[in-house]
């Protein structure tokens, strides 16, 4: 089932896409592990050895090539089913012999080209024949485009346990609870400092920065090496938590040898250093300091560290905080109860008590920073919000830049709020968002630390990850041992430590469109149904035939949504009506059966080309024969 590869064979460059760093250069990737020795190599493999036993893990022997050569189940395979061509659905396969463990199950948001979507998964088809195999499911942070999917995948792989950090977990616990799936989740609890077994993988953790607590990465250990996975990352001398990247870890590690890193690279085209959270929170100081009105606060409702930030400034300043939205309430009751916010007794205020204080003493926290419509700020804007109401002197501050697609969204959000007389304040007058990945220096300071055979960069879409790329290329890392994937490629290294792009037919990626209740009933065919429709309208030809002769019986019905107004178009209606009437009569003089699959084809087609001639819109065009 998994293809077989013979490193020393010429034809190295697989990939159907030219997408590969450097794809051009054919110089092969044979270099011998060398200077990356694992001096607890030994004791490792007998660990690892013990777990196999443990879980009953069959290592099929399948015949070595010429070459010397192992193929399939003695390799590891690394499998990115997405993440890499775009910003969300992150979710990676690691394979080794009987054993798969997944790390994080995010979602990703639509762009304009998928109109009425809800969210996007990774497809499970490959994952779901071999769910059998699945040992666990790591979760590195609580964003949704870590844990998103979890409530969609799960159910379909046998519930597999998941192991993640304690405010992930409670994060995946209510999201699941809201699914209706909270009594089948098996979530494990680990510390930073623990060590986890499942099957052929032996993983140990490190703590990284990003703008959510327990943002951890992983080393995990492999009968052919060490990989270290960087999750959405970012380092932070001065993080609100307090509680910096752990840095000697990451050098621990490093120093026993890194065959292969993997690393976040959302912001790899920005230059320099992401700013502290330290900064940003002055900046917030000063704003709660300066303005004198109400402050209305958006920001992402799992960015708890600048929750806590507000939480911070506002106690500072002695105001009072409403919180509004169900997400932000939910995260910020998680948060608080395990203990990863602190803020001051009874800060929180209800917006009915609000409205007893002095304006300078209110900051309203919210959601829909990205311009959401059902989102707090949406609707403050709207001046739909049940309790909050804006006025004048109030000043909204969005803290967060837009993710691509959502731009329009946010500019509409903000246009409307300062028609109600609001005051903006957006990341782009002031930088009030700290990004919470690491821009170039940190990248490459991550390289140097963990000195890697193999780098393979990830999280981003595809122009970010090649640069990336090229960022790890002027570390040092050779050419060939960089690799840029695609979703559903794989990345498999032999027990000789040569790494190779290969891809297996069976492992099948794409995506899986969520709309509302219909997970994947959406395909690509009724996407391009929707782009047509809301493009340029529908058509609808109602043919009423006589089923012997196939002649029409009445005059043809039309029925035009989106396309033209109707009652203003007579003299094109009755053109239609005649093209088709002229249509119907030549395609059935015939004394043939009528055959009306061929008949709505031509009318589709010659209709829909009349209709450009005239109009240069391509409506879809729905013809609908009745026989009668
Ligand atoms: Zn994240
Ligand atoms: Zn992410």
């Amino acid at each position: 089932m998994i293809k077989k590869s013979n490193y020393n064979s010429a034809k190295s460059g697989q990939s159907k896409k030219p997408t590969r760093f450097g794809v051009n250069k054919k110089t092969s990737r044979l270099a011998p592990y060398g200077h990356n020795k694992t001096p607890d190599k030994d004791k490792l493999d007998a660990a690892i050895a013990g777990v196999s036993g443990q879980t009953g893990a069959v290592h099929s022997l399948t015949p070595i090539n010429t070459s010397g050569y192992t193929s399939s189940r003695q390799n590891l395979r690394i499998i990115p089913m997405g993440g890499i061509e775009e910003v969300g659905e992150n979710m990676t396969i690691l394979e080794y012999g009987n054993d798969l463990i997944i790390v994080d199950m995010g979602l990703a948001f639509p762009d304009e080209t998928m109109p009425g979507i809800d969210y996007i998964i990774p497809d499970t088809k490959w994952l779901q024949l071999n769910k059998h195999r699945i040992r666990g499911v790591i979760i590195t942070h609580g964003h949704l485009d870590h844990i998103g999917a979890i409530p969609y995948i799960m159910p379909k792989i046998g519930d597999p346990p998941i192991y993640t950090m304690a405010l992930t977990a409670g994060f995946i616990k209510k999201r699941m609870e809201e699914f209706g799936l909270l009594q089948r989740t098996k979530i494990n609890v680990f510390k930073k400092d623990d060590t986890l077994a499942l099957g052929n993988f032996k993983m140990r953790f490190f703590g990284l920065n990003h703008n959510i607590p327990d943002s951890i990465g992983l080393s995990i250990q492999t009968p052919v090496g060490q990989i270290m996975y960087a999750t959405d990352w970012k380092f932070d001398h001065t993080p609100a938590d307090g509680r910096p990247s752990e840095f000697q870890k990451i050098a621990q590690f490093a120093s026993e040898g890194v065959l292969l890193l993997m690393s976040d690279s959302t912001n790899a085209t920005k230059p320099g250093y992401c700013m502290s959270e330290r900064e940003l929170g002055q900046t917030i100081n000063r704003l709660f300091s300066d303005l004198k009105g109400r402050i209305i606060f958006a920001s992402f409702s799992t960015n708890i560290s600048r929750v806590q930030q507000v939480f911070n400034s506002a106690a500072k300043f002695n105001k009072k905080v409403v919180v509004t939205g169900r997400s932000l309430v939910n995260n910020i009751e998680i948060a608080l109860s395990l203990g990863y916010l602190k803020i001051q007794p009874k800060i929180i205020i209800k917006s009915e008590a609000a409205k007893k204080l002095p304006d300078n003493q209110v900051v309203i926290l919210t959601t829909g920073s990205q311009g959401e419509e059902a989102a707090g700020l949406a609707r403050i804007a709207r001046n739909d919000h049940k309790s909050i109401k804006i006025k004048k002197g109030d000043t909204a501050i969005v803290s967060a830049s837009p993710i691509p697609g959502n731009e329009r969204a946010v500019a509409s959000v903000l246009s409307n709020l300062t028609r109600l007389g609001a005051h903006v304040i957006y990341s782009k007058i002031l930088d009030i968002h700290t990004s919470g990945h690491a821009h170039q220096e940190e990248l490459k300071l991550m390289m140097a630390l963990v000195k890697p055979k193999y780098f393979m960069p990830i999280h981003g879409e595809h122009h970010m990850i090649v640069t990336h790329a090229e960022l790890a290329k002027s570390m040092g890392i050779p050419d060939p041992n960089i690799f840029v994937l695609d979703n559903g490629q794989i990345l498999e290294v032999n027990s000789a430590r040569q790494a190779k792009i290969v891809e297996d037919p069976k492992v099948t990626t794409g995506y899986v469109f969520i709309d509302g209740l219909g997970i994947g009933d959406v395909g690509e065919v009724v996407i391009r149904d929707r782009q047509v429709m809301a493009k340029d309208g529908m058509f609808v030809i109602i043919m009423t035939l006589d089923r012997r002769s196939g002649k029409l019986i009445n005059q043809p019905d039309i029925i035009s949504r989106g396309f033209i107004y109707m009652k203003g178009n007579d003299d094109l209606i009755r053109e239609v009506k005649h093209e088709v009437r002229k249509i119907c009569d030549s395609k059935t003089k015939e004394k043939l059966e009528p055959n009306w699959a061929y008949l709505r084809n031509v009318i589709r087609d010659d209709i829909g080309e009349f209709l450009y001639q005239r109009t240069e819109r391509r409506p879809m065009i729905l013809p609908v024969v009745i026989e009668i």
